[in-house]
């Protein structure tokens, strides 16, 4: 209760500064409409209650919850009775996904000498919820596929394709071998993928100490980081190929859809994969011996790290259940007075690992609050124009499913209505962290100008800038400190993939935007028997203020999405970031080439083996045939479209604001609104990027070599990488047409406000 005091006087304090501020204009708003709107939204900011977020969690986080678990279904039937208690109207939609659970793990070292896996992450005394072994997931990898097996095991580092180019050069292979990688560097699902492409029989992921263990701080229970026997399970299914459930892609998993067979599931791994904790890791790692490793791969055991191949010998067994488990998205619904086929939709996943308090329940009770507040709300007379969806997902962890089978089953009406989904997932203290589609950027910058930090009580978008500043001065130039300072609008990071906003964005053509506050508290208990409500409340957001700053933020979106007259897309800072982006891979087939052609030279002269000490053993890099230079011209005509296009936007935007924006007010703007909506559809393309035709975005992709980490004009930018010189001039003339068709859309929609808006 003393902190709960400490808020109500701030509050106070603050207000009359608020109240003196000159409100800047909301774009998409006449002035009378936007005077209401920041009336709402500051009561609504007023609702979400660290208490409430508080209770949820415990509720929610209470027992392990993972698909297919009781829990799973009751918290789900739990939130649906809030929402109706509440008075929303909501409903629980289910699927049938494949989802395996082990059946059989056992993994030993039989050679030089002898050690079982524990392959078990023990209860901690403090720690009630760690004690509940009976309900809880063993650690595993979702989607491996079954195996025994026995090999040598080699060191891979974090096993991406660049550790493969070092093993080259130190002339080792990993062909029927087992490898042992350690997370991070990349998403966990493209290493057992790179090491099967190599020819690896097997894969082992460990979370070395470096990384989120003792060298980063205490361990748990006497700090936030992981213990030596703690475990992170998670998905290695293919998601970059499709997320979602791997026997239905691209339609709904309803109870009577088509299903591939188990064996033509393509999203599968390869080979056998199981995570391990660094206490079952150094054992093996301390068999092995070969070169030593480079000092960039050395983590921090005590030991010094040898690749291999052998003389560790490992057998690595892992067999699952393949069932078929029911999933229960809850959606609520507040239906729109004015234009109810636009949809602006807000989700967060509600399952987890084991019993996931910070993934994702810190999420999930941010979205819970946020639906209590707009209820309030619309109890007393606010009436959103466009509808509101509320999406609390099933299934998120293994691969997607809840969002993605939803999205797939109701993809025709969405592509139809929906105009923004907003997604956030774990969240914890510091910044307010936005990554999303650059059509939005301007407004969420809008939106984080309104919400008060909750530590510093400066708004969140200034302590945003200042942290960028700060960071930019250790790791920036001048120029990135200066805009930072300058650019009217903080620039926002693209979204690769790792949450739910995938099949909307990437799928479907929705822009979309994803929300969490984060960056001061670390942590190494992520997807462990030990995110839970203990350490939760020992070690990051304790007070959840940081939740209802969330919640506060998020909902601030959702309902300044909803109410305005027109949707407040920009195409300034769009156009920006494709210039920018353009710009990126432009030079990097310059770098690219530049880099073979020296490369090549030094083959010649006899760098490598002049200089490689004779006494270990090297390989010299081969030579390579030098790329032929692109044309990047049709990307540059589709900017100048584009170019084009937003000042004429622009130029309608600012008549239809003059005179308090009477024009809006007064005019009918279905159908400016949806020639907006058109937009972003039109940088998709049906037949998807080469190879992987599910993912439909031409500006925002997921990287098939990163997994989560984004890759920006996707076709041109990993053809580049991959060295696909006439794939690269091909996508390049694609993309092109993509920002030009996004140029007639922009066109279109300033035609459409002009006429409306006369
Ligand atoms: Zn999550």
């Amino acid at each position: 209760m003393k902190q709960f005091s400490f808020y109500i006087v701030s509050l106070i304090f603050l207000a009359p500064q608020m109240r003196t501020a000159e409100p800047a204009p909301l774009q998409g708003y006449s002035a009378d409409s936007a005077r209401a709107e920041r009336q709402w939204e500051a009561q609504f900011r007023a609702i979400p209650d660290p208490a409430a977020l508080r209770a949820y969690m415990q509720r929610l986080s209470a027992r392990p919850h993972h698909v297919g678990s009781a829990y799973d279904r009751e918290n789900a039937e739990w939130i649906l009775s809030q929402f109706k208690e509440w008075g929303l109207e909501a409903r629980i939609e289910t699927y049938d996904v494949l989802f395996p659970t082990p059946k059989e793990r056992a993994l030993e070292l039989i050679e030089p000498t002898r050690f079982t896996a524990r392959l078990a992450e023990p209860t901690v005394a403090d720690d009630p919820t760690s004690a509940q072994h009976a309900e809880q997931l063993p650690s595993y990898n979702a989607y491996s596929i079954d195996g025994d097996v026995t090999a040598p095991l080699v060191y891979v580092n974090y096993g991406v394709p660049d550790d493969y180019e070092a093993l080259d050069r130190l002339g080792i292979s990993v062909k029927g071998a087992i490898v042992i990688a350690r997370y991070g560097g990349s998403w966990r699902g493209i290493k057992p993928k790179v090491a099967a492409e190599h020819g690896a029989i097997g894969c082992l992921i460990y979370s070395d100490p470096r990384d989120d263990g003792y060298l980063q701080g205490d361990t748990f229970p006497n700090g936030p980081y992981r213990p030596a026997d703690g475990v992170q399970r998670g998905s290695v299914m293919d998601m970059p190929i499709y997320p979602g459930d791997p026997l239905t892609p691209g339609v709904g998993a309803t109870k009577d859809a088509k299903r591939l067979p188990l064996s033509e599931a393509i999203t599968l791994t390869k080979i056998p994969v199981l995570p391990i904790s660094y206490g079952d890791a150094q054992p093996l790692l301390a068999a092995l011996k070969g070169p030593v490793a480079p000092e960039r791969w050395r983590g921090a055991l005590p030991i010094t790290y040898h690749i291999g191949p052998g003389p560790a010998k490992v057998h690595l067994r892992a067999r699952f259940n393949w069932d078929t488990k029911t999933i229960y998205n809850v959606i609520a619904r507040i239906p729109g007075s004015a234009y109810a086929d636009e949809w602006i939709i807000r989700g967060n996943h509600h399952d987890a690992w084991v019993n996931g308090a910070e993934d994702p329940v810190s999420g999930t009770s941010a979205l819970l609050e946020e639906a209590r507040g707009l209820a309030a709300l619309a109890g007393q007379g606010w009436k959103p124009k466009r509808t509101i969806v509320l999406c609390v997902w099933d299934g998120e962890e293994e691969g997607l499913l809840g969002s993605t089978e939803w999205a797939e089953d109701h993809a025709e009406e969405l592509r139809r209505k929906a105009a923004v989904y907003i997604n956030s997932d774990t969240n914890g203290r510091g910044y307010l962290q936005v990554e999303g589609s650059h059509t939005l950027e301007r407004f969420i910058n809008g939106v984080a100008r309104d919400v008060e930090d909750p530590e510093t009580k400066l708004p969140v978008w200034k302590r945003m800038q200042l942290w960028r500043i700060a960071n930019l001065a250790a790791n920036g130039t001048a120029a990135d400190r200066q805009e930072a300072r300058q650019r009217a609008d903080l620039r926002i990071g693209a979204l690769g993939s790792g949450s739910d906003y995938t099949v909307f964005l990437d799928h479907l053509g929705i822009a979309s935007l994803n929300l969490g506050y984060g960056g001061e508290d670390g942590g190494g208990i992520y997807h462990s028997i030990y995110d839970d409500f203990y350490w939760y409340t020992h070690f990051s957001d304790t007070d959840f203020v940081y939740g209802r700053a969330l919640a506060q933020t998020a909902g601030t979106a959702v309902m300044r999405l909803a109410d305005a007259e027109l949707l407040p897309y920009d195409f300034d800072d769009f156009t920006d970031t494709i210039r920018g982006y353009i710009e990126e891979v432009t030079k990097l087939a310059q770098e690219k080439r530049e880099q073979i052609v020296e490369r090549n030279r030094q083959i010649d002269e006899g760098v490598f083996a002049a200089t490689e000490d004779p006494r270990e053993k090297t390989v010299p890099p081969p030579r390579e045939a030098v790329p032929p230079f692109l044309n990047f011209a049709p990307l540059e005509n589709g900017l100048a479209a584009l170019e084009g296009a937003t000042r004429l936007y622009d130029q309608a935007l600012a008549r239809a604001a003059e005179n308090g924006g009477a024009a809006l007010a007064g005019a009918a703007l279905r159908d400016a609104n949806a020639r907006l909506i058109a937009v972003e559809r039109a940088l998709t393309l049906d037949e998807g990027l080469p190879n992987r035709p599910w993912f439909k975005n031409q500006i925002y992709a997921p990287g098939f070599y990163t997994g989560y980490g984004v890759k920006t004009l996707p076709a041109v930018r990993e053809s580049i990488e991959q060295k696909q010189w006439q794939l690269a001039d091909e996508e390049i003339v694609r993309v092109g047409k993509v920002l030009e068709n996004a140029g007639e859309a922009i066109q279109g929609a300033a035609a459409e406000l002009t006429r409306a808006a006369k």
